[in-house]
């Protein structure tokens, strides 16, 4: 009886023990505990990498370049009747891919700059391509192109002056409030490193240039 007594115990723990194992081995591929572990660190990472960026304060030569480029197009913009904004989008090497500027008086309200690109940028060019190319742009996006912006999947977004900047300028200068609000475009697009505003001369510039497209509306 004593002998059944512990066969029966000791049938109990092995049962328990192969059951146990096995539950192990199940979940082992679902698990991936290692694997789950790897994507969080590089997301951890990225996300690192991403706010490091974002916090650039100063302007590089080729930011610069580029941005100076983007000014050429909304003076160019604003000798034609409309609003001062102009972008570019350029490759992984630095390469001008594309130029828009605003056609708003020409065209319609929607006709932004940024929204252009990204539509250019979706007809022309790969997902891997689009994943490494810039956007520089004279005034933040407003949350029409920051949506654009998102969709296309550029990978970087580089803006002079905020959207708050213009803003406060629209309200110095006693224009008409937007029919929409300007949210921020960090708070519209994931994913992107963002980038601006850069105070300094290019500042000073685009913002001459508004107040000057303001006392046009002004005057009409
Ligand atoms: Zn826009």
């Amino acid at each position: 009886m004593r002998k059944f007594v512990l066969f029966l115990v000791l049938s109990a723990i092995g049962f328990f023990t192969n059951a146990q194992n096995n539950a192990t081995k199940a979940v082992k591929p679902f698990g991936g505990s290692e694997k789950s572990e790897t994507v969080q660190t590089n997301a951890t990472k990225n996300n690192t990498e991403l706010k490091l960026n974002n916090a650039q304060k100063e302007l590089n030569e080729t930011d610069k370049k580029f941005l100076e480029k983007c000014i050429e197009l909304a003076r160019e913009a604003y000798k034609a009747g409309d609003d001062p904004f102009g972008s570019i989008l350029v490759d992984e090497n630095n390469n001008i891919l594309a130029t828009a500027r605003n056609r708003v008086n020409e065209k319609t309200a929607m006709a932004h700059p940024e929204i252009e690109l990204a539509q250019w940028a979706l007809d022309n060019l790969t997902r891997e391509e689009r994943r490494k190319a810039t956007m520089y742009t004279t005034g933040e996006h407003c949350p029409m192109c920051s949506g654009a912006h998102g969709f296309s999947e550029i990978h970087r977004l580089v803006f002079l002056s905020s959207a708050k900047q213009l803003s406060a300028w629209q309200k110095e200068a006693n224009m008409p409030e937007a029919p929409i609000n300007f949210i921020p475009s960090r708070d519209i697009i994931k994913n992107v490193q963002i980038v601006g505003p850069f105070e300094g001369e290019l500042l000073e510039e685009i913002k001459k240039l508004q107040f000057a497209t303001f006392n046009r509306e002004k005057s009409k």
